[in-house]
């Protein structure tokens, strides 16, 4: 049993629209155990969309067609239909009334060119939208040697064709087996040394099947369980989370949709603390993540984005303080990459009168390979009485993450410290 999705529309694929409507498919039929095999784009075209719709017949047990369903001449999903099918198109006259009194509602009459929407080809069971004027439609087709495929055509516009397919088509889909989801997410180590800590956890067509993707240094496991209902699955997902957090203990810090940012404000705020930070190596993409996140005004008393043209010592009181980005070059580089780190943390959380005090640093260059590729760093220090941890964090691969991955470190050594973890070496 699997699924094909056709989104129907010049808009869509010349590219001046985005095709939302098939992503959005996917996700609610995946719930109801029905994976997506197919994805199809096609212009407003007679001749592509008959092409389209046979083989979508043939190949897919489940079709859905969004769009092409207006009252215009380049509409073409009832027409094309019927003829694919080899049926009239019959009019039907409680549509027809429905479309009228849409009309009505907005004091309006019914254009005549709009009454062709009305029409179905023979066989269909009208699908009406409350919210719109183009009805949509569902037919069960047989099919020699298969069962039937069962179609849905539903209007392009997003709002209309999110809201009867939950109404209208979901129903008719419903009782196929279900589908959870659940997402644990990791910092601190690559994808690849995720996968091997996981082991056979990771093996395709295992049940539950877990995936990785990585974005932005954050590693996410995706759980995905079947079942028979949603507690079987929730069983599954529960049985599967425990070992995974067994195996990788610590380095999950979230699950959902939680970054660190978030997890490191609502820890804050449980715990009464608070967080100031001054950072000279992320150009304030630290503490935009932080702040954006709802509640943060609570817990972080502020910060400061440095420059290697900062007054350091009127910012943070820190006399004979190398400006953060001069310190580059030279042979000791990291340690004193570490030490302005360090005292960076220190000062911001007294200038701020903060518990916390989190800093990031410009580690400088720093040859990395044989090839004598050099690439930058940063120092990250938390500061919080009595102790003051630091750590390097190393650029590596692609230098568009670099800002993010170190923003999201330096959050974990704060949820580190408020959970009593241990730091990373
Ligand atoms: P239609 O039902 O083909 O008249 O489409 C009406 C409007 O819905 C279009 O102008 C688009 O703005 C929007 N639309 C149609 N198809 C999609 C789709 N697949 N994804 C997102 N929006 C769409
Ligand atoms: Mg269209």
């Amino acid at each position: 049993m699997h699924a094909e999705i056709i989104a129907v529309g010049t808009e869509l694929t010349s590219g001046v629209k985005l095709d939302t409507n098939s992503q959005w498919l996917s996700q609610r039929l995946s719930e109801l155990g029905i994976p997506t095999r197919y994805h199809t784009t096609v212009a407003d075209d007679e001749a592509a969309n008959i092409e389209v719709l046979r083989l979508a017949i043939a190949r897919a047990d489940v079709v859905l067609i969004t769009g092409g369903l207006g009252p215009t001449l380049d509409d073409l999903t009832r027409p094309v239909l019927a003829r694919v099918l080899n049926v009239p198109l019959v009019e039907d006259p409680e549509s027809l009334r429905q479309i009228e009194r849409y009309f009505a509602s907005r004091g309006r009459s019914m254009p005549a060119r709009n009454r062709v929407q009305a029409e179905f080809p023979q066989g269909a069971t009208p699908l009406p939208n409350p919210i719109g004027s183009a009805p949509g439609l569902w037919i069960e087709v047989p099919r020699e040697g298969w069962p039937a495929c069962r179609l849905a055509a539903l209007p392009g516009v997003p709002s209309e064709m999110k809201r009867m397919f939950k109404e209208q088509v979901e129903p008719r889909l419903a009782g196929e087996l279900v589908i959870r989801r659940a997402t644990l997410n990791c910092l601190g180590l690559g994808e690849s040394q995720i996968e091997e800590l996981l082991g056979d956890l990771t093996r395709r067509g295992a049940d539950p099947e877990v995936g990785i993707t990585a974005h932005d240094a954050t590693i996410s496991l995706r759980i995905v369980a079947h079942g028979a209902d949603a507690a079987e699955c929730e069983r599954k997902i529960a049985v599967t989370s425990a070992h995974i957090r067994e195996r990788l203990g610590d380095l999950v810090f979230s699950e959902g949709e939680e970054e660190p940012e978030h997890v490191v404000v609502r820890l804050l705020r449980e715990q009464r603390q608070t967080v100031a930070v001054v950072e000279a190596a992320t150009g304030g993409h630290l503490l935009e993540r932080l702040l954006t996140v709802s509640g943060a005004e609570e817990v972080c008393r502020g910060g400061l984005v440095l420059t290697s043209r900062s007054d350091v010592e009127h910012l943070l009181g820190l006399p004979g303080l190398t400006p953060p980005g001069a310190v580059v070059g030279g042979g000791d580089t990291s340690i004193r990459g570490h030490d302005v780190a360090r005292r960076l943390a220190t000062a911001c959380r007294a200038r701020f009168h903060a518990d916390l005090g989190l800093a990031v640093s410009p580690a400088g260059e720093i040859p990395l390979d044989s090839a004598g590729t050099t690439v930058g760093g940063a120092w990250v220090a938390l500061a919080a009485i009595p102790t003051v941890h630091s750590m390097e964090v190393r650029q590596t691969g692609n230098p568009a993450i670099f800002a993010p991955r170190t923003a999201k470190l330096a959050l974990d050594l704060v949820r580190r410290r408020l959970l009593g973890l241990p730091f990373p070496s």
